[in-house]
């Protein structure tokens, strides 16, 4: 356990460090009776206690609700069981996502799922924020991949949500569970599906002069009746970050943009749909369209987009790392009124994006010792979603609302969308313990004083 201050000091956010708190002590359970041991303790002194991975979460899942009991599941990190023949696995919640799919390779086997911060994050924060990544446009995020989840409630039983065999009976609670954010309980294990690896494995690499021309080839590809599956995009500013980088791969840094489409699958039919795909890039102005000739190449180009975020920590003390969505075909328009907006801000933006499935992230690169500059960045956050919103879109594409977008979610949904949320969480947490303040915004006439909402986290924006 630590409770020294100076300990402390790295659990008060998670990666969105705009958003910070303090707990009162950090705990390492590794087993469910542990976890179970130290939510009853919790319960028992009435702590707030809030579950956490590996603190890779975006949207300040994990930072601390005031005095906290943090529960951390990285020690919990045993594959339990591999059933190769039902394709499927049981696993502690804080294995790494990368680990898994190493550790099943040789089955010829892999977890699809992909986060960007595979090698980092855990299957229980995984679970928790329904995360997806680079592959969800063919495979779906973390739900439809998920079969069953051992977790410890908010009093401290264990319950078991869903079958291994996927054959749910009456309510889909292990559905209600996925993308909870931490606050129904902690997830002490997790029993996931596992997918063969594609026979055939193809990247093409097209580069555009601008934005527009490499958003309309995205549609244009999935017009044409081609699912790959990645389809991702990325500008001239993350371009030139990851280029200066240890990430660099390769991508041409006179591009304005460039599209990473990863197609996999029978041979036949990938080699078809390459075809297919560089005549559409072609068509659509590319510069070059380039395949990856070989499989180390390919993971260059990959090793590029997934560290594009690491890159961009070399520009500037902090980083924040937006995720809305807007409908596919409204990309050009709403990342140009990103773009402009930032200028009025004196901000720049730079962004990568899921284009397949219309997930922007628009990165900001700023100081938060500047408060001045910390406000404008604030502002421009809220703006872009009201922007994508506008747009036809929605508050997160896979990071969660955790307590960076609680307080947009009204944005979005009336009272009456809310009520039933809370209905939910009040069934599976009644003394609001487990990571309050997250997620559902509490009732309009409910103040931070009410004494259910007293461990709501500080909200330093
Ligand atoms: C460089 C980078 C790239 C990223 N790329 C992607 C991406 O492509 N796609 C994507 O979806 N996300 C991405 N993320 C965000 C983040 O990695 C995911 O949200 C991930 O699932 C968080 O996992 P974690 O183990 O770090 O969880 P944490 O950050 O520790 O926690 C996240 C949430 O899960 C809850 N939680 C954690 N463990 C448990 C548990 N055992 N039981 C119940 N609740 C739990 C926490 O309370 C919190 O609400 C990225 C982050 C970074 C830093």
């Amino acid at each position: 356990m630590l409770h020294r201050p100076s300990d402390l000091f790295v659990y008060e956010s998670d990666a969105l460090t705009l958003l910070r708190g303090r707990p009162c002590a950090v705990v390492f359970p590794e087993t469910t009776d542990e976890v179970s041991a130290v939510v009853r303790l919790c319960n028992e002194y009435e702590l707030p206690f809030v579950p956490r991975g590996a603190g890779t979460g975006l949207s300040g899942g994990a930072t601390p609700v005031e005095g906290c009991v943090i529960v951390e599941c990285s020690r919990m990190t045993r594959i339990l069981e591999v059933d190769a023949t039902n394709r499927c696995a049981t696993v502690q919640p804080g294995v790494i996502n990368a680990h898994l799919s190493e550790f099943v390779a040789p089955l010829g086997l892999h977890y699809a799922p992909d986060p960007s911060s595979e090698s980092a994050c855990t299957i229980g924060g995984n679970v928790a924020e329904n995360s997806g990544g680079p592959h969800t446009l063919k495979y779906g995020t973390t739900s439809p991949h998920v079969l069953a989840l051992e977790i410890v409630l908010p009093e401290g039983s264990v319950v078991h949500l869903g079958r291994g065999d996927g054959h749910h009976l009456g309510y889909d609670l292990r559905g209600v569970f996925v993308g909870s954010e931490g606050t129904l309980g902690i997830v002490t294990a997790a029993t996931v599906r596992l997918v063969p690896i594609p026979e055939r494995i193809e990247a093409v690499l097209a580069s555009f002069p601008a934005l527009v021309p490499a958003c309309e080839a995205v549609s244009a590809i999935i017009a044409e009746g081609i699912v790959p599956a990645a389809l991702e995009m990325m500008d001239d500013r993350t371009i030139a970050a990851v280029e200066a980088s240890v990430y660099a791969a390769g991508y041409p840094r006179d591009a304005k943009a460039v599209l990473l489409i990863e197609l996999d699958g029978t041979p036949e039919a990938v080699e078809d749909e390459c075809v297919a795909v560089e005549r559409i890039c072609r068509a659509h102005s590319a510069i070059e369209v380039r395949r990856a000739r070989d499989a180390e190449e390919r993971q260059a180009f990959w090793r590029g987009r997934k560290g594009a975020f690491g890159a961009m920590g070399r520009l500037a003390p902090d980083l924040y790392v937006h995720d809305a969505v807007v409908p596919r075909t409204r990309l050009p328009e709403v990342v140009d009124r990103i773009t402009r907006v930032a200028e009025g801000y004196g901000l720049r933006v730079a962004n990568v994006f899921h284009a397949g499935d219309g997930n922007l992230h628009p990165n900001l690169s700023f100081d938060q010792r500047d408060p001045e500059m910390l406000s404008r960045v604030r502002r421009l956050g809220e703006e872009i979603l009201r922007i994508c919103i506008e747009a036809g879109g929605v508050l997160s594409g896979e990071h969660g609302i955790g307590l960076e977008k609680r307080d947009y979610m009204r944005l979005l949904f009336g009272e009456e969308d809310l009520e039933p949320m809370r209905w939910v969480h009040d069934t599976f947490d009644p003394e609001d313990r487990c990571n309050p303040g997250k997620a559902i915004p509490s009732p309009r006439a409910c103040t931070e004083s009410n004494p259910r909402h007293r461990g709501a986290a500080v909200v330093r924006f």
